[in-house]
């Protein structure tokens, strides 16, 4: 099947993107690795006339550091987050999700910022963001705003950006002293799957190693869109980590879920997984913890 006729366009800088985009509103797209947008153009479930490619943009396929706030860039391949120290190191959560997306030849060119922009509900990459509380920085033509992940996405395939708007940024806390992270997969097979149901957590710990001190567990493939599952985090804050606490929080995140029936599963069996992937991501969140 060949791709629909469009105008190629190679931004040099951010500037340059927006302007672009903004020239050709409702009639443009932004390219990153593709793996979606052409996709879906080769399927003709979309046709833009103008593609806005990022790869001439110099920093965002880069992460950074500085007072306490960690910055992803959206070019940022999943091949390369799964494989960089310094995501497992600050964004622990992030490098498990990107490790299991697709195919060894996907995350090559798989982006995080297209796997946002996608607001897939099973998406590999942004259910892990939401369990790190991460905020999406918006550059548009009024400059820029941001946005956290949990107002980002409205819909299937659908997010509060505008058409001008280009995704410049991830951002998150640093994570504090005795943080872990878990991220857990479940699918019909075991490689090139979207995802039955995915859970990622955040774990951090008290100074005495056992108490829980903040969390947050965030679900995939059970409402419209990635959600977090506020229900476990009260549960867990204030108690001794363990698995007791961990099966409590799994039950009410089961209770958080808004599974549907569909062809790949039913409810009833989604909710019962979200149990189980639950009170597993907690468990090798603390292990992280703990430094094992
Ligand atoms: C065979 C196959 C297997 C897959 N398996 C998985 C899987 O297991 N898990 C999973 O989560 N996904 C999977 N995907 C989906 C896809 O690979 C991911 O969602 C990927 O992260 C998308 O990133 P990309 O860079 O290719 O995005 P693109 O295709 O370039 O873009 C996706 C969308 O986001 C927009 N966009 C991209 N970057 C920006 C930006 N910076 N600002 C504004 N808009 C932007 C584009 O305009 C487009 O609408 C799979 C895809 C394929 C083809």
């Amino acid at each position: 099947m060949l791709l629909p006729r469009f105008e190629y366009h190679q931004p040099a800088s951010l500037d340059e993107a927006v302007e672009v985009l903004g020239q050709y509103a409702g009639e443009a797209a932004v390219l990153a690795g593709g793996t979606d947008l052409l996709v879906n153009m080769k399927h003709q479930a979309m046709a833009p006339s103008h593609l806005v490619s990022l790869a001439g943009v110099e920093g965002l396929d880069q992460a950074s550091a500085d007072g306490g706030r960690v910055t992803v860039g959206p070019l940022m391949s999943a091949a390369v987050l799964a494989q960089s120290e310094f995501i497992a190191a600050n964004a622990g959560a992030l490098a498990l999700g990107a490790a299991v997306l697709g195919s060894p030849q996907v995350r090559t060119r798989a982006t995080v910022g297209g796997n946002v922009c996608n607001a897939r509900p099973a998406a590999d990459m942004s259910v892990p963001l939401l369990a790190l509380g991460a905020r999406a920085v918006l550059t548009g033509p009024d400059g820029q705003r941001q946005v956290d992940l949990e107002e980002f996405f409205v819909g299937p395939g659908q997010t509060v950006r505008a058409p001008g708007e280009l995704l410049s940024a991830l951002e998150m806390d640093a994570p504090a002293p005795g943080t872990g992270w878990g991220y857990q997969k479940l699918g019909l097979r075991k490689a090139l799957e979207i995802s039955l149901v995915n859970v990622a957590a955040a774990l951090s710990l008290e100074d005495d190693g056992k108490t829980i001190k903040a969390a947050r567990v965030a679900l995939g493939a059970v409402a419209p869109t990635p959600i977090l599952a506020p229900g476990a985090a009260e549960v867990l804050v204030g108690q001794a980590a363990g698995g007791d606490v961990f099966k409590a929080a799994g039950q009410k995140a089961a209770a958080d879920a808004k599974p549907i029936d569909d062809h790949r599963g039913s409810a009833w069996y989604r909710r019962e997984m979200v149990a189980v992937l639950t009170a597993r991501a907690l468990n090798q969140a603390w292990a992280r913890a703990q430094g094992q």
